[in-house]
Parts: C-alpha cells; sequence; structure tokens
C-alpha cells in the first residue's frame, strides 16, 4: 500500500550520516557529545524515565513557508503502544524527530516524565530511546559490535542473549565466522529482514523506555516477518513504543492510534472507536483492507 510505506528517512539519515562518518560506535557518542555544548545552560540529566510523553499544541516548521505540524496534543501513559498512521508527508516522521530533538518545535511544549525535553540534554535523551527502523543503522564491524552498539560494555553473553530474544542467535550461527562475522559498510552479506533482527537485538540490549519503530514494508520473507513481528512485541513490552505502523495488525493492537493528515491531529482513539467513528481513519483502513485483498 502507498499511503502506509514511508520510511523514517530523516531519523534515518541522522544515524547514517553519524555512522558512516566514523570508525567505530565509540566515536559515534563523541559526536552526540559535541551536541551536547548547543544545549542550555539549564540542562537535565534524567536518570530513569519511565516513558510517559506529552505534546501539548506543538507547532513545527522545517524553515521554509509550509508549516509541518500544527497545533498537535496527545498525551502517552508508561508502556502505551502509539502507532502513527496517515497519508505520506502526513507528519509522522517529524513527530519523532521531535520527540528525539533532532528538531525543536516553534512553539508548543513536549515532555516525556513531565520534563520539558528541550531541558533535558539531548545525549542523555536519546540514551533513554531505542530506534529500530526500516533502514537498520549498521556499521562496517562484526556482528557482536553492531549489536553491542546499544551497550558498549555489555558481556558476549549480553550480546547474546539479546540475539536471542530477537530471533537473531539462529541466523547468526549459521553464518561463517558467527558473532565474528564482518558487516561490509553497505550491509551486504545478510538480508533486509536480518538487519532489522539485528536492530532488534541492539535495541533490547540498551534497555530503553522509549522505542521507535518504523515497521519494514518490503523485500522481507514470510518466516522472517513473523520473527521479526514477534521479536518486536517482545521487545515492546513494557516500553512506551511509538510505531509508525505499516500493518494493520500492528495498528489494531495500538492502545492509541494517531491519526495525522497535513502535518495536524486529526483523530486519536483505538482501533474500535476511530472505526465507528467513520472518519479519515474508516477510510484508510478499507481502502487499506482493499489494497491487501487485491
Ligand atoms: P511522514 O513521515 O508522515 O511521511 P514527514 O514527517 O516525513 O511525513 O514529512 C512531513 C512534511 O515535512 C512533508 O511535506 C515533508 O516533505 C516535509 N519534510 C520532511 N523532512 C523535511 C526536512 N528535513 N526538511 C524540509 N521538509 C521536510
Amino acid at each position: 500500500s502507498r499511503q502506509f510505506t514511508r520510511p523514517l528517512n530523516d531519523l534515518a539519515n541522522q544515524f547514517n550520516t553519524l555512522l558512516s562518518a566514523v570508525a567505530g560506535a565509540e566515536r559515534v557518542f563523541d559526536i552526540l557529545d559535541e551536541e551536547k555544548e548547543r544545549d542550555n545552560q539549564a540542562s537535565i540529566r534524567l536518570s530513569k524515565v519511565i516513558g510517559q510523553v506529552e505534546f501539548q499544541q506543538v507547532s513545527f516548521s522545517y524553515g521554509d513557508d509550509q508549516q509541518t505540524i500544527t497545533d498537535v496534543s496527545f498525551q502517552v501513559m508508561p508502556g502505551e503502544t502509539i502507532a502513527l498512521v496517515g497519508p505520506t508527508g502526513a507528519g509522522k516522521t517529524t513527530i519523532i524527530n521531535l520527540l528525539a530533538r533532532f528538531y525543536e518545535p516553534d512553539s508548543g511544549l513536549i515532555t516525556v516524565d513531565g520534563h520539558d525535553v528541550t531541558n533535558i540534554k539531548r545525549d542523555n535523551l536519546r540514551s533513554k530511546m531505542g530506534f529500530v527502523l526500516q533502514d537498520s543503522y549498521l556499521f562496517q564491524g562484526s556482528i557482536k559490535e553492531n549489536i553491542r552498539y546499544g551497550k558498549l560494555d555489555a558481556t558476549d553473553e549480553e550480546v547474546q542473549r539479546a540475539a536471542d530474544m530477537a530471533n537473531a542467535h539462529s541466523f547468526i550461527m549459521k553464518l561463517p565466522n558467527q558473532y565474528d562475522t564482518v558487516l561490509k559498510q553497505d550491509g551486504s552479506g545478510i538480508s533486509q529482514g536480518q538487519k532489522q533482527l539485528l536492530s532488534i537485538a541492539r535495541a533490547m540490549l540498551s534497555n530503553p523506555s522509549i522505542l521507535i519503530l518504523d515497521e519494514a514494508t518490503s523485500n522481507i520473507d514470510t518466516i522472517t516477518e513473523m520473527r521479526i513481528q514477534e521479536a518486536m512485541q517482545r521487545l515492546m513490552k513494557g516500553r512506551t513504543s511509538f510505531v509508525i505502523a505499516h500493518r494493520l495488525n500492528t495498528i489494531q493492537k495500538a492502545d492509541q492510534i494517531l491519526v495525522l493528515d497535513n502535518g495536524k491531529l486529526i483523530e486519536k482513539g483505538t482501533h474500535d472507536i476511530l472505526l465507528k467513528n467513520k472518519g479519515f481513519y474508516y477510510g484508510l483502513f478499507h481502502s487499506q483492507i482493499k489494497q491487501e485483498s487485491s
């Protein structure tokens, strides 16, 4: 389907830029640390985050004349799963970019556990967040190093446990050098789905309070797809999860669906409530069903 299928471009690009610029994982943190200096003096560090998130009348423009996000408000309780749906260009990725402080709102307030995110140090905020994106940001290095990037001091046992939880262990063990298999810069040598499993393993290891997931849309066989779905469910358990959702199954299970169109939050609620409302979501849902069965 078209309307559910845009990758988390901006966010993925931010990571790819960081990763392609460096030789090893530690350097990435140096670069993120440099950003700290742009934080204001009042910045705080949170030691523990439970994952309560709120947007209060947030508006944002990328700097051109066009308003990208207009007056968006929503509240998320810790552990909830939030599906972001809407046509391409609706602003789903931008919502995430704002939450992770890749950009700052022009007006309105975004809070995590009641703290204005612009007061939370960027590296601290992002260390509480895990990202599983369509374009997995893997770097040239071993499988082990790529997973360990989620927690630099993790032991081999922790790395393996995370891979196991992510349904990645079995395919890794079939590779010529198993956990020491070196991935090329372009990620060739393993499949798209296997890359996703690795990024799930990495997120599992980093144990974030807030998860950002961009569901894969293509080039993944049914069995790997099932493994990914299962691993993602495991990963999301007990964490506040924002899903750029392409699968009806995920959307139907979400605690809240935020329906965006043209930068505005036009509907929010559960699948059942939104269907009953017979509004925009109802239309999206029925066109999606038609496409999936045709
Ligand atoms: P979605 O994720 O729902 O497809 P996006 O949040 O990516 O939507 O995009 C919302 C709007 O913002 C689109 O019109 C898009 O072209 C624009 N946009 C996205 N990223 C940028 C950027 N870095 N600079 C300028 N405009 C952007």
